[in-house]
């Protein structure tokens, strides 16, 4: 029998374990739309205490808490400044245009990461004839920078700057778990003087469902509106928030352990002439081809036959996301496996 193919994808694509299961059969529920939900508002509360925002609300997606954030940060006809891979720029599907009638202004960098300097050379001098620029959105990690991580004091420069130009900030958080774990703080610390903060559950923290936005207390109305707007007003939503929760008790203090098994994946890959890893600073590897002529796609085709799942991530670059459901031999045979194949 043919063992499973280990999926390195993406850190989505974890099960919810029994423990979590049996939490979220168990949770105590209301209608959230209603009257509130009793688990989900326990949710809310812990993670505005985990981000130190003055409060949070639970969403069904990344997505949608990203787009409210940046609606709760923005006015219409005026610009969000953006890293120029950011999430929001290619997998949200123009979402900031289309919701909130925002345009975006990306930021080339080499790496992903974002500096004052660049934000500050992207700001328009003030003129009845450009538009305004109302908002700064960072992403910690960065996905498609290979899981790069803004550290305290680069996430307080950049706030910095933004705050100079009276920019509201928004922290697109889908990783942030990740990020305090590479960075050695707590979450909170790298969400410190952002307006809007997103975090996911169904990432590192191997929920099925579930992102939340942290705000101050005085925006949770509008984002409530908003939210039911965007279709996310949910009911017994306690079912999900529980499993929010279960992680937040079980899942959270073990991602280190996704963090070495990306650099041990890198270090196995290394010797390899045929791919080039980068050295990953949180969960995820990026994986460049260097044959002649080897592309992502037939690459990928020809690993999950070998039973090892990678994503095409660019022509020649594929991305691995260590997670939950994958234990250190998982990604020790992944790698032999990558490197017999494309060898
Ligand atoms: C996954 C992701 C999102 C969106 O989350 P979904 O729950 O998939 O909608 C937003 N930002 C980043 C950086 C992500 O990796």
């Amino acid at each position: 029998m043919t063992p499973p193919p280990i999926d390195l994808r993406s850190d989505t694509v974890t099960k919810p374990a029994p423990g979590m299961r049996r939490a979220m059969a168990e949770a105590e529920v209301g209608d959230d739309v209603l009257d509130g939900d009793p688990t989900t508002r326990r949710l809310e509360q812990r993670v505005a205490e985990l981000l130190g925002t003055e409060d949070a609300l639970f969403f069904p997606s990344g997505t949608q808490a990203n787009q409210t954030g940046i609606a709760l940060c923005t006015e219409h006809g005026t610009e969000l400044l953006l890293e120029g891979n950011a999430h929001v720029v290619h997998y949200e599907l123009a979402g900031v245009a289309a919701l909130s009638g925002v345009q975006i202004r990306t930021i080339a960098t080499p790496d992903g990461l974002l500096t004052p300097e660049l934000v500050r050379g992207a700001l328009r001098a003030p003129s009845p004839h450009v538009p305004r620029i109302t908002a700064l959105a960072i992403e910690n990690t960065h996905n498609v920078a290979g899981g790069r991580v803004l550290n305290s004091a680069a996430v307080d420069s950049l706030i910095r700057a933004a705050r100079d130009a009276r920019l509201a900030v928004h922290l697109d958080g889908a990783r942030l778990w990740n990020a305090a774990v590479a960075a050695g703080v707590t979450p909170a610390r790298l969400a410190q003087g952002a307006d809007t903060v997103m975090v996911s559950f169904s990432k590192a923290l191997g929920c099925p469902v579930g992102s939340c936005l942290g705000f101050r207390t005085d925006k949770r109305a509008r984002a409530w509106e908003i939210r039911k707007r965007l279709g996310g007003g949910m009911r017994q939503s306690g079912i999900l928030a529980a499993a929010g929760l279960y992680a937040l008790d079980y899942n959270l203090d073990r991602i280190v352990e996704d963090h070495e098994n990306a650099k041990r994946f890198a270090e196995l890959l290394s010797d390899s002439p045929t791919v080039r890893p980068s050295a990953p600073e949180s969960n995820i590897v990026m994986v460049d081809l260097q044959r002649d002529g080897a592309t992502a796609e037939a690459a990928a085709a020809r690993l999950a036959q070998a039973g090892v799942r990678l994503a095409p991530y660019g022509p020649r670059r594929l991305r691995a996301v260590t997670h939950l459901d994958v234990s250190r031999s998982d990604v020790e045979r992944a790698a032999r496996i990558v490197v017999e194949t494309l060898g």
